[in-house]
């Protein structure tokens, strides 16, 4: 499209296209011409089939139709939204001068058009395209290769709502890192897109994933470009950060700059967020626990859904921040559940601020729009609104001995511009039109002299209802009407019956002047009428210049509070959170939990948050809440390992699942589903639940599970917490029994974390009498007239029996195959009686030797071993070997 010859054979207009669709590949260009929004060639074709309009034809190019469709201007958000959605990126270009200009120019000359912003997933913020209740993050990653170690960061901007933030990553937690922030997207250098090494974290984003030139996340301009960013000489002020994070946040600002063009979004400060003050989940956890989306990719059934009791936008993103994140630091978190004790203990004050923060719209977001020139008059109502909000918050929060939280949020509502709020509500009407253009959205009384041109306007209206009736009067039709429409403006309208007495007028000229005959009526117009026409145009005209200026000082005196309204916007979104939580907790009768420094892991009556709400909500019976206790006992400091075991269905993996939710709701700061807890911090959560395929990329469930559990025993820390469910199923017996046993070793001698291990191999019970920490517990169940019940109650103790036939039977199974496979069962078990696995812990020495051996392997041989390795057997005497013995017996 871009050659030469392309273009010496385009018309004006279409090579003006031509060169700006060249300018930015990779996007749709949306190219403005008059109400609409026009696309051409290939972009035609595509976006007439992902919106599904119609594609047409306008002109020809090298001798060829040119394929074109178009979208309204008024609709464009919604065709946004859906191109947004379907991953296409949008270059939406417009007219910059006035057509008039382009006249002067000569006739041929088309209006000067220019790309005024990109729209892609990480760089929106129209309310339409916005999910209310979810971060809009543009992520931006960077590396830099230094004389040591390469090092990597990350750099996350919402620009809907200012929040910036900076991190380091590093392969091993590249992906769950950014899993935890779920970007729209992510840009990289392009070099780095197609690294071996960090492909398969790229392939699991898919289109999230942009690759962009590498000199955008060029480290050595990178201080320089934030520093212009926001206006200051240096970023001493901001705090210190690395070399790679300084690329990877100047890399977002610069793809800011890059996509906005003209416009500047309001940007926080950079702040810095260390890897070690998060509980880090790994992906497969995330995934596995469904925190935020299920294993299908829904909202319902989530963590996330059951728990969020928020009322305002900016709450239920705060909610999912926190829950995506989870804290290391005990202060902190216990700062967070002050909040919710407070509420807890002051009765209606819940309600009361859940009341008041109904009203609150999202002022981060509606400020974002105006800083950006993109708002409306409503985007100004929501700040008023906000404002007033705020206030009937703060009023209900003002009380003796708040904690921390809520007094600083407090604070920073109280900071919040009175004098904003009283110029807002002054000006601004009741309704509140969409568009800016529209005009209409000052109140009365708000300025003097557009009050004088709106009554100018009124009273000439008021004059041509006057006149209606003088007419009517002078023709004598009594059906006269004068009419307004855009094509003639004002006019006279009679049914073509009466037109023949319009031109007999009392002084026998013909006042009524002929504009337009229709089927059944005639139109007219008086120089009268003329003229009170161009007064009301005039006053309209008038009037919107005014209110547009209007619209100018508030939007200044809006953005010129920014930081204010952000941190009160923040405040409230903190409010929403703790009122939130807190009433989640009187709904379902949480706790607080203890949240300390220790080892400690003990639940008592702990349930499973989703599926307690769901059983509740099916009407299916109750929760059975069970205790867990995975701390430190004896002499040992190191936390315990449970194995459990029991039938299929019988709660193991809820049991499993829910010990790790509470673990996160402890750490995001939230009351928790039990009768009590004690936590001491968790670093690292790792689970492996289920068995989720991956077979699109070619691997074996097993294949999955093996990774999973590699990395839990090569990562997990002593004080890590790691649910293992079922490990070694997916191959043969002995394998898979195998590979579970030596699991459970290694997480006992080597990892010493706290854990639950689900399995259905009971002969990894035997275990429990060589590994201390090690306990067995087991699902309850009743066997009554040869059917089994389910108690989902948890024991001491281990299984006797996995009740797998009948549980083959409650699912219908033909009686036939039952029958037939419990002789089987009968006959396998008689010949393992006689040679039992579990015999295997006399047979085998103990783990522990080879931890030793492979600890070993990685500190290099040890003095002993260099000796041995000095010495040659051949070259000595009898003497010789037995005193060498000796000293190397001595050196042990
Ligand atoms: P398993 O992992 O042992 O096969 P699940 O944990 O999948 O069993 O539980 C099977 C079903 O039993 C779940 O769908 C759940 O509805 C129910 N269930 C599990 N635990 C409980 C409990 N503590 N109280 C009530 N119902 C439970």
């Amino acid at each position: 499209l871009a050659s030469e010859q392309s273009r010496a054979s385009a018309t004006p207009m279409m090579e003006q296209y031509i060169e700006i669709k060249a300018n930015n590949p990779g996007s749709l260009l949306f190219y403005r011409m008059g109400d609409f929004y026009e696309l051409f060639f290939e972009d035609a074709v595509d976006a007439s089939r992902a919106l599904g309009i119609t594609l047409t034809r306008r002109g020809q190019h090298m001798g060829q139709d040119i394929p074109m469709c178009g979208v309204p201007i008024h609709a464009a958000d919604d065709y946004l939204q859906k191109l947004i959605g379907l991953g296409f990126r949008v270059a939406v270009c417009e007219q910059v001068e006035d057509p008039a200009e382009a006249r002067k120019r000569g006739s041929k000359s088309v209006v000067k058009r220019d790309v005024v912003r990109l729209v892609t997933p990480g760089t929106i913020t129209e309310e339409k395209l916005l999910v209310a209740s979810e971060s809009n993050y543009l992520m931006a990653l960077a590396r830099i290769r230094g004389s040591a170690e390469a090092q990597m960061a990350l750099a996350w901007i919402d620009i809907s709502t200012g929040i910036f933030r900076l991190a380091e990553t590093d392969p091993s937690r590249l992906l769950a890192d950014i899993l935890r922030i779920e970007p729209r997207e992510l840009i990289l250098p392009d070099t780095m897109f197609h690294d071996a090494e960090l492909k398969p974290v790229f392939d699991v984003l898919g289109k999230v994933a942009v690759p962009q030139p590498s000199v955008l996340f060029d480290s050595a301009s990178a201080e320089g470009r934030i520093a212009r960013y926001f206006g200051v000489g240096t970023l001493n002020g901001f705090g210190t950060f690395s070399r790679s994070e300084l690329a990877a946040a100047a890399a977002a600002v610069a793809y800011v700059e890059k996509t906005q063009i003209a416009e500047r979004p309001p940007l926080g400060r950079p702040e810095r967020e260390s890897g070690a003050s998060t509980l880090f989940i790994d992906p497969a956890t995330r995934g596995n626990l469904e925190l935020t989306k299920t294993l299908s990719g829904e909202r319902e059934g989530t963590l996330l859904k059951a728990i969020d009791r928020t009322v305002t936008g900016g709450g239920a993103r705060l909610l999912a921040e926190r829950l995506m994140s989870p804290l290391t630091d005990p202060e902190r978190i216990n700062r967070r559940l002050d909040s919710i004790s407070f509420l807890r203990e002051e009765p209606g004050l819940c309600s009361d601020l859940r009341s008041s923060l109904k009203h609150v719209p999202d002022m981060p977001r509606a400020l974002s729009r105006l800083a950006l020139e993109r708002g409306g008059p409503r985007d100004l109502g929501a700040i008023l609104a906000g404002l007033e909000a705020a206030r009937g918050v703060a009023a209900f929060l003002d009380k003796a001995m708040l904690p921390e939280e809520l007094s600083d949020a407090l604070a920073d509502l109280k900071a919040l511009p009175s004098s904003l709020e009283s110029l807002l509500a002054n000006m601004l009407a009741d309704e509140l039109p969409l568009l800016k253009r529209d005009g209409g959205f000052l109140a009365d009384g708000a300025h003097a002299e557009l009050d004088e041109v709106r009554a100018l306007r009124d009273q000439s209206r008021r004059v041509i209802a006057a006149l209606q009736l003088q007419y009517a009067e002078e023709t004598g039709i009594k059906s006269l009407k004068i009419k307004h429409n855009n094509v003639l403006g004002y006019f006279i309208e009679v049914t073509a019956g009466n037109s023949g007495s319009m031109t007999e007028t009392p002084e026998g000229k013909a006042r009524f002047i002929h504009r337009q005959t229709m089927a059944s009526a005639m139109r007219f117009t008086t120089t009268e009428l003329a003229d009170l026409e161009t007064r009301i145009a005039n006053a309209a005209d008038q009037a919107l210049t005014i209110e547009l200026e209007a619209f100018g000082q508030m939007v200044s005196a809006v953005t010129a509070q920014a930081e204010a309204i952000k941190a009160g916007a923040r405040a409230l979104a903190v409010v929403d959170v703790a009122a939130g939580l807190a009433m989640l907790a009187e709904e379902w009768n949480y706790r607080r939990p203890i949240v300390d420094g220790s080892r400690m892991f003990s639940i008592e009556g702990g349930r499973h948050p989703v599926v307690e709400q769901a059983l509740r909500k099916q009407s299916v019976g109750s929760f059975i809440a069970n205790d867990c206790d995975l701390s430190p006992t004896g002499s040992s400091e190191f936390g315990a390992l449970w194995l459990l075991t029991g039938p299929n269905m019988g709660g193991k993996s809820t049991f499993l699942r829910q010990n790790a939710l509470i673990a996160i709701l402890a750490q995001m700061g939230s009351f928790v589903p039990a009768a009590s807890a004690h936590i001491g911090i968790v670093d690292r959560l790792f689970s492996r639940v289920g068995a989720s395929d991956d077979l699109a990329r070619g691997r074996s469930t097993f294949m999955v599970e093996m990774v999973e559990t590699a990395a839990i025993l090569n990562q997990a820390s002593d004080r890590s917490l790691v649910i293992l469910d079922e490990i070694g199923r997916g191959t043969a017996t002995f394998d898979g029994l195998s590979i579970a046993w030596a699991a459970v070793e290694h997480l006992h001698e080597a990892n010493r974390c706290r854990g639950l291990f689900a399995t259905h191999f009971h002969e990894l019970t035997v275990l429990s009498e060589k590994l201390n920490r090690l306990s067995n517990a087991t699902m309850k169940v009743k066997e009554w007239d040869g059917e089994v019940i389910f108690l989902h109650e948890v024991g001491p103790g281990a299984a006797d029996r996995s009740y797998g036939i009948q549980v083959a039977r409650l699912a219908g199974l033909p009686h036939s195959v039952v029958t037939r496979a419990r002789d089987v069962l009968a006959k396998l078990e008689d010949s393992d009686r006689k040679n039992p696995a579990s015999q295997l812990i006399d047979d085998l020495p103990l783990f522990q030797v080879a931890v030793r051996r492979e600890e070993a392997r990685r500190t290099g041989p040890s003095k002993v071993e260099e000796a041995l390795k000095a010495i040659n057997p051949d070259e000595m005497t009898p003497r010789e070997a037995l005193d060498t013995l000796y000293a190397l017996r001595k050196q042990l």
